[in-house]
């Protein structure tokens, strides 16, 4: 059936909340812009957004890892024990756009900015149980504009594994006692590949009656018997969103679930998926920043042609490769691991050379996948570049001078690089998984509908058969790559509609009893 909603164009603004305002606290481990591995870091920075102009009163809590500008210090010093240590914290707030931003500051925090989930597993662990004791704690002692939120109508997001003990102290210190009894929570699966494993022993870290030991045992054949996080998590949450139908799908499988599929196909009756959405603030051609200077250009739908040519132009001048209109751009962008197929795309190089392209890769990670970077370029001067580092600059300038955008993923709970892309006019081809299946909807040249290429295996010679025929369209058929570019372009990738869905699942997580 149709599961493409990203798709759809949104005619009016969405119905606002309501009846049913809510206070949302969001507790994520990263938030843009402040801190950012990944796409959590993008989603915790835009949805709280998007459901304060719903009209819920929205907050974020996340980790200090830095001195920020904007935040003022609010006080409030609390003690909580982890691992019979007494940890501080105390917080800082800022109002942005009808959300409250609130960072927690603890010592183990501090200096671990450009290395958010680096440390011993037990460090890790430590602070991931500090953060989370003390944010289910934070709608009672931390004022926002002078009123703290208190329990009223309140639902928490967490998100992954790092905050998946939220749920779990909500149940444990509050509900089982009859406290809090009306507030829920939601869990987000960005990711299930991290699940916060370790030996049954860790149980003693989380500060937990023996009682609910349980909840955190899990056996599969890979790890045996062991004590994971994001299943006490998922079996706690009162609703489970997946970032697409697709990943929310694949989850449920053997070979998508890692292990936790028992506990998910458990919790089907409660688990939805719901597409990201893309901060058009940050990510609109026609008024990014990082296009107005250097020879680039902001562009629309209307100036595409001519706008588009010259940041394809200013990006070749930018990285030193031959400035050529005609010549295919190919571009790739993301964290250098297993997941994100450079393997694949390794070995699709010496086909991809015998063609008229430039290949252009940015990204951080494995030392190995680094030097393949390196590697490429060197062997190839005159049409790849390589660039190893983190540079959302970089990222948007890609994106724009790009013609082509490649996302070969072994798996992709929901991928955002993508929706980027088809924003700015850029014809993705991806490996159809998890939320690049759900956004990508394949080129149809007989009816002249879709929106890029989609291939269904992650291996070489099914990304060279797609690549192959996106460029033969590239080079020969003018009109159908100007449409695929323009129905890319007019979808509404905003954060509206995402915030409308999961205003479903807040609504439904509330009326649960
Ligand atoms: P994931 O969360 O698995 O890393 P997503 O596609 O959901 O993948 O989100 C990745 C985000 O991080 C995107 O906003 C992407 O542009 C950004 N990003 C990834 N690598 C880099 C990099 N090297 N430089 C700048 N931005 C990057």
């Amino acid at each position: 059936g149709e599961v493409h909603d990203t798709a759809v164009e949104v005619e009016e603004t969405p119905p606002l909340a309501g009846a049913n305002v809510m206070n949302i606290i969001l507790v994520a481990a990263e938030c843009a812009p402040w801190s950012k591995t990944g796409g959590l870091g993008d989603v915790a920075g835009s949805l709280p957004k998007a459901l304060a102009r719903r009209g819920h009163r929205v907050m974020v809590v996340v980790p200090r890892y830095a001195e920020y500008a904007e935040p003022q210090y609010i006080g409030v010093q609390k003690k909580y024990k982890v691992d019979g240590q007494d940890m501080e914290v105390s917080y800082y707030h800022t109002y942005i756009d009808g959300v409250d931003f609130v960072f927690m500051d603890a010592a183990m925090f501090r200096h671990m900015q450009s290395d958010i989930y680096g440390g011993k597993r037990q460090d890790i662990l430590k602070r991931m149980v500090l953060f989370c004791k003390a944010a289910v704690e934070v709608p009672w002692y931390v004022p926002c504009g002078g009123v703290c939120y208190g329990d009223g109508n309140l639902v928490f997001i967490a998100n992954d594994w790092h905050t998946a003990l939220l749920p779990v102290y909500l149940k444990a210190y509050y509900r089982d006692n009859g406290l809090m009894s009306f507030t829920r929570s939601i869990l987000v699966i960005h990711n299930i590949a991290h699940q916060g494993r370790g030996p049954l022993e860790d149980f003693r870290s989380v500060g937990l009656p023996d009682h609910y030991l349980n909840l955190f045992r899990l056996y599969d054949p890979v790890g045996g018997e062991h004590f994971n996080i994001f299943a006490a998590g998922l079996k706690t949450a009162d609703r489970v969103v997946s970032v697409s139908h697709g990943y929310a799908w694949e989850i449920k499988t053997v070979e998508g679930g890692w292990g936790l599929h028992g506990i998910i196909n458990e919790s089907d009756w409660k688990l939805q998926g719901i597409v990201n959405g893309i901060d058009t603030e940050e990510w609109n051609p026609e008024n990014d920043v990082h296009l107005k200077s250097d020879g680039y250009t902001n562009y629309s739908i209307e100036t595409l042609q001519s706008g588009k040519a010259q940041c394809k132009a200013a990006l070749q001048k930018e990285l030193g490769l031959p400035v050529r209109e005609e010549v295919a751009v190919i571009g790739f962008i993301g964290r250098l691991d297993q997941q994100k197929g450079v393997d694949i795309i390794a070995e699709a190089i010496p086909w991809m050379m015998d063609q008229d392209v430039q290949l252009v890769m940015l990204g951080t990670g494995r030392q190995d996948l680094e030097e393949l970077l390196r590697q490429f370029e060197a062997q190839h001067k005159d049409k790849v570049r390589g660039w190893v580092g983190f540079s959302v600059q970089t990222a948007h300038r890609i994106t724009a001078g790009s013609d082509i955008l490649l996302m070969p993923s072994r798996f992709e709970p929901c991928g955002l690089n993508q929706l980027y892309a088809m924003c700015y006019g850029t014809v993705p081809v991806v490996h159809a998984v998890g939320g690049l299946r759900d956004t990508v909807k394949p080129f149809n040249p007989f009816e002249e509908t879709g929106l890029g290429w989609t291939f269904d295996s992650a291996d070489a010679s099914k990304l060279i058969h797609s690549l192959g025929s996106c460029l033969l369209t590239y080079r020969e058929y003018k009109e159908s790559w100007d449409g695929l570019r323009r129905r890319g372009m007019m979808q509404d990738l905003s954060w509206d509609n995402a915030a409308q869905k999961y205003e479903e699942a807040l609504v439904a997580a509330k009326y649960q009893w």
